[in-house]
């Protein structure tokens, strides 16, 4: 099967390697039909955001490479945007990727969670006393607090936190009370109906060799009749569908009969 879009992708606007005209070219050579930029929201302890003073220059250039590829490719403008974003105009956007990238400590820190092992090995010791799913449970409040209010278009890696779990795992992710915590958060967006990613990125990037979610997560979103999207978190042009067979055949497996794929028109199924 060939998945047509993807809409999660960084340029060099933000942390990603590419400008977004050698993105559009290698997403039309891929066959694409529609690609989305989401850009990273501006957040003042991490460095990978636009600055807010830049993002009606990423909009512009967005909407101009939109004008130029009409007709051959669908280029859509969006935005990732991060619980600790200044207030951002989200009217220009054709849609939002809300994501969480940090916890906030006991210390009443905020700390990335996503950047290293040892960020995240701080993040616990330093915020959490050493208690790493109290992290996690951090994580998941602060990542459904932030859903819930902005109900953005599509949930990000819902379960970021388990970036290092395979190589350096900072606490078992297989286990029945971190499961318990992953779940009892994913209910709750699950009410609400948004939309989530299944994002390939950390296989790009060689921290996981499955998306996120987790499998016993899509499962479980699929028996509530949630829906799901597929994306890449593409920080490179090669990247766009980076790992889509694999993750298809995951989202198969959970139990889904269809995915979402989204177009300027929003979301349309595609059965599996
Ligand atoms: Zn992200
Ligand atoms: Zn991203």
């Amino acid at each position: 099967m060939h998945f047509p879009s993807s809409v999660h992708t960084h340029t060099t606007f933000c942390d990603g390697r590419d400008t977004p005209e050698a993105m559009a070219r290698a997403a039309a050579e891929q066959g694409l039909s529609t690609l989305g930029f989401s850009g990273h929201s501006y957040a003042p302890q991490e460095d990978f955001g636009i600055a807010p003073g830049a993002l009606p220059a990423y909009i512009a250039q967005i909407r101009r490479l939109q004008h130029a590829c009409a007709g051959r490719l669908e280029v859509l403008c969006g935005i990732e945007l991060d619980p600790d974003a200044p207030p951002t105009d989200l009217s220009p956007f054709d849609y939002v990727i809300g994501s969480c990238h940090s916890v906030q400590g006991a210390d009443g820190r905020i700390y990335v969670v996503d950047g290293t092992p040892e960020n995240l090995a701080e993040a616990i010791e330093q915020g959490f006393g050493g208690d790493a799913l109290a992290c996690a449970a951090a994580y998941y409040d602060r990542l459904t607090r932030f859903v819930l209010a902005l109900k953005p278009t599509i949930v990000g890696h819902f379960d970021l936190i388990t970036k290092f779990c395979e190589k350096q795992p900072p606490f078992n992710a297989e286990s029945a009370a971190y499961r318990e915590i992953a779940c009892a958060a994913l209910d709750r967006v699950l009410e609400a109906g948004l939309v989530f990613e299944v994002n390939t990125g950390a296989m790009a990037r060689g921290w996981r060799t499955s998306p996120y979610p987790a499998d016993f997560l899509l499962e479980r979103i699929a028996q509530a009749g949630g829906r799901v999207t597929l994306t890449a978190d593409a920080h490179a042009k090669e990247q766009l569908t980076f790992g889509f067979d694999e993750a298809l055949e995951r989202i198969r497996r959970a139990g889904f009969a269809q995915i979402w794929t989204l177009t300027g028109e929003g979301f349309v199924p595609m059965p599996l």
